[in-house]
């Protein structure tokens, strides 16, 4: 079994002629769109004539950016793949300025309704026009565009390079050896108690030397959002957020009211991991991250595969073969090596109906859970195949649901046969993620309402940041964490505060968390029937809006009974959690 990714379906290189002709072909296809929009065709002929060509391009773009960004993240310092990447990104701004001319052309469109009805080409992607119709009324307007696209060079995206940069190149000073600052964090995973508490230490020390320009990237990036927010026409950032999410305030508002109802449960996870750990009053913040019970069987990747296919096959044998297929195909880079980025990802190539999935596997459960995650996000594109391309894009809250999906299967099966002290690992780095997606997002979404909120008055001191993330962690963490030993600096080290144009870039994590569970409960409930409905939920998350993707299998995620089912089944791993601790 080969390991690495066969890319070659798409190219068989940078020099080959297939890749040469397709680069050469992508301005003139953007120049010939343009040319159909400055045309005097009737409406419909125009429009008509449009979509086809953003189809075209888009697959273009697809292919060339697919090639040179996958060569890339398994070989960074291949100069060539940079080169042409680099050289695609200027093009593709092209387009966009073209995209945003095709939306204001939507949005001029009276009688767009009639238009869709009388054209058999348009009435398949209704909801992309109705949408671009929508947005038409939050973009910027023509004049300024331009101008405020490039202040924003220098202003929220200057600022963001520059929080890049002061994070690529802290040091944290830890036992007497300087160290980048994410060695430094993933010693929170370490064995060695000392090691943690020192590490910890240590890093919360190092932050003064960047606290002052960081506070400065983020007053700004959050004043630049305010600013985007009001251009567009938004009543505030959080509604642009969720018009980008296609979500609306009353889903927001029930997940984070069951949310917090099952907050008490969560504090308990923590109290009773804090006494495993010998710790009296709550867990210091950093043994959140601690491992407990013993280290779990190391599996090679022909094993991992077995399991997979074993398991998720109960799912549905599809599944099982899909996911066979793509072991076969030679879809799944597996290994870390030099060169190659960390972490995991899956591409889709949606022309192909294929997918390309990138891993760091080293032999532990949690890879294979990894796997599973990658391969649901594989699952969401075979199930999308064959749609118009501009129904594909899938809103971020609901992008994780088929991989937290499969993640929640594997670990119900697994848990099934596991000895007592398998559970108890098992179900604790289970909770520790949980408590992230839930606990730690929520406690970031409050810090940053707040930022924005108060930027309105002054831009925050560094003082002001730090009490501010202080108070975000007692409202949620509660007496869950130790008293004195929080982290009052997590807005200087996570870059989710960070990237101009994306705000509230928490949210989407809790929700896709607690959705792909709740869609999880609802298949536990229903069985074999669910899994046509299952299929069709994920073929549809690019053609509704959130709640009406929901709808279509019966779940009303503006509801928050449907959010407090999937936190009860949370709940009932945390009980199984305290149970098993006492007994340790
Ligand atoms: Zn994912």
């Amino acid at each position: 079994m080969k390991n690495t990714w066969d890319l070659s379906f798409l190219y068989k290189g940078f020099e080959d002629e297939a890749f040469q002709a397709d680069l050469a072909r992508l301005p003139e296809a953007i120049v010939e769109q343009k040319a159909i929009l400055d045309s005097d065709l009737p409406v419909q002929e125009k429009l008509e004539k449009l979509m086809d060509a953003d189809e075209a391009l888009s697959l273009l773009m697809d292919r060339l950016f697919n090639f040179a960004g996958l060569t890339l993240a398994t070989d960074a310092g291949n100069g060539t793949a940079q080169q042409y990447e680099d050289k695609l990104s200027v093009i593709a701004n092209d387009a966009s300025l073209v995209g945003s001319a095709i939306t204001r052309f939507v949005g001029s469109i009276e009688n767009l309704e009639e238009i869709i009805a009388a054209s058999e080409k348009l009435q398949p992607i209704a909801f992309a026009l109705r949408e671009m119709k929508q947005s038409a009324a939050h973009v910027i307007p023509a004049e300024i565009e331009p101008w405020m696209l490039q202040m924003r060079l220098s202003g929220g995206s200057a600022f963001s390079q520059l929080r890049d940069k002061l994070d690529s190149t802290h040091t944290v000073d830890f036992r007497g050896e300087s160290l980048p600052l994410p060695a430094v964090r993933g010693m929170a995973y370490d064995g060695d108690a000392s090691v943690r508490k020192d590490a910890y230490e240590a890093e919360i020390a190092s932050y003064k030397k960047i606290e002052l320009p960081m506070s400065y990237c983020l007053n700004s990036i959050k004043m630049e959002a305010r600013t985007m927010a009001k251009a567009k026409g938004y009543d505030s950032v959080l509604d642009m957020t969720l018009d980008q999410n296609r979500m609306d305030r009353e889903t927001l508002e029930a997940m984070i009211t069951a949310i917090k109802e099952y907050l008490p449960h969560f504090r308990r996870y923590l109290r009773a991991k804090a006494a495993y750990l010998g710790h009296e009053d709550g867990l210091p913040f950093y043994d959140l991250f601690a491992p407990v019970g013993k280290a779990s069987k190391a599996y090679t990747i022909e094993e991992a595969r077995e399991v997979l296919l074993r398991e998720m096959g109960k799912f549905t044998p599809a599944m099982a073969q899909f996911m066979d297929n793509a072991f076969e195909q030679r879809w799944i880079d597996v290994y870390p090596k030099e060169g190659k980025g960390g972490g995991a990802f899956c591409a889709g190539a949606h022309e192909y109906d294929r997918s390309l999935i990138l891993t760091n596997f080293q032999g532990s459960f949690s890879d294979i859970s990894t796997l599973a995650h990658e391969l649901g996000h594989a699952w969401h594109n075979r199930c999308m195949a064959g749609l118009p391309y501009c129904l594909t894009g899938t809103p971020m809250p609901l992008a994780e649901t088929a991989s937290i999906f499969n993640e929640t299967m594997l670990a119900h099966q697994v848990l099934k046969n596991a000895s007592a002290e398998e559970q108890f690992t098992l179900l604790e780095s289970s909770l520790m993620e949980v408590t992230q997606t839930c606990v730690d997002i929520l406690s970031r979404y409050l810090f940053e309402t707040e930022v924005i909120d108060t930027r309105a008055d002054h831009a925050m001191t560094v003082d002001e940041l730090k009490d501010a993330m202080l108070r975000a962690q007692d409202a949620t963490y509660g007496d869950g964490l130790a008293k004195d030993v929080r982290h009052p600096y997590m807005w200087a080290c996570k870059s989710h505060y960070y990237s101009s144009g994306l705000n509230f870039y928490n949210f989407p994590y809790a929700f896709g968390e607690l959705f792909g569970k709740g869609v999880f409960a609802q298949y536990l409930k229903e069985g074999d029937a669910f899994v046509p409905k299952y299929n069709q939920l994920l073929r549809s998350c690019g053609s509704g809006t959130i709640a009406e993707v929901a709808a279509s299998v019966g779940i009303d995620v503006r509801n928050p009974d449907f959010w407090r089912a999937s936190l009860e089944v949370v709940k009932a791993e945390i009980d199984t959690f305290c149970q098993l601790c006492e007994k340790q």
